[in-house]
């Protein structure tokens, strides 16, 4: 539906003034953003300049102080030990980039497996589908629910993730890339509370649809300044605390250290 480079430059002289203007954000802008460099037609310049502009549109139109960054597990009735690898050694930044020609490279991302031997996408022990929550506070930038197993017509065409979903979650200044999801429960521009249903899981996506991948979701996060990746398992670590409760902030410096 977007044509090229050319779609690419009008969004970055329109789009993002208007943006950073008003202090707000467009989520469509973004969401727009985000299909470009998904599907290859955004330059890497272009691409690179885009991420420090949204970087400081979003920290300013969303603050930090105004979320709530009480962590929760991604996948109702899961925990950590679902976590693939050990000790979280599936994650593997290498030379990730968001934009760029090494952006494929590595798997910058935590996958959480669930029970699902016959892989209908329905959790085997209830017969009913895998609630994926929002880690925590945010507001949802961009949501993609169109995925299909035929062979797309270009197989670099970015669709890896199947059905997906961007939430900024502005008090860890992360931005969370839920992928391999079946029916997307929220809308663009949506502030979900941490630990609220954003979607079912499924087994969307090029190779988790393939018979050899156990039904898992996605998770990567991206520092919301610089697109570069940030390992989940130290989120992941933290129970879900029951109902209101304490304000526990997230162990960011911990994360970080870790890159
Ligand atoms: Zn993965």
């Amino acid at each position: 539906m977007l044509g090229a480079i050319g779609t690419a430059a009008v969004w970055l002289m329109l789009g993002a003034g208007a943006a950073f203007a008003a202090e707000s954000v467009d989520v469509e802008d973004w969401q727009r953003f985000e299909r470009l460099v998904r599907d290859d037609q955004i330059a890497y310049e272009d691409g690179l300049q885009a991420i420090r502009e949204w970087g400081g549109a979003l920290q300013r139109a969303y603050p930090t102080e105004r979320f709530d960054g009480r962590l929760f597990f991604p996948l109702k009735g899961y925990g950590l030990k679902h976590v693939g690898g050990r000790r979280g050694e599936g994650y593997r930044p290498s030379r990730y980039e968001f934009v760029g020609p090494k952006r494929r490279i590595g798997h910058p991302a935590q996958d959480i497996f669930v029970h699902d031997g016959n892989q209908d996408s329905l959790d085997d022990r209830t017969g009913t589908p895998v609630e994926v929550l929002a880690i925590a506070e945010g507001i949802v930038l961009s949501t993609f629910s169109e995925w299909t197993p035929s062979p797309p017509a270009d197989p670099g065409n970015g669709k890896r993730g199947g059905n997906y979903v961007w939430i900024y979650h502005p008090a860890l200044r992360l931005l969370a890339y839920y992928a391999h999801l079946q029916d997307i429960a929220v809308t663009l521009g949506e502030r979900v509370a941490g630990g609220a249903r954003i979607a079912t899981l499924g087994r969307t996506g090029t190779r988790a649809y393939a018979e050899r991948s156990p039904t898992h979701l996605h998770l990567m996060l991206l520092r919301a300044k610089d697109m570069t990746p940030v390992d989940p398992y130290p989120m992941l670590q933290i129970p879900a605390p029951p109902g209101a409760g304490s304000q526990k902030r997230p162990p960011r410096g911990t994360a970080e250290r870790q890159q």
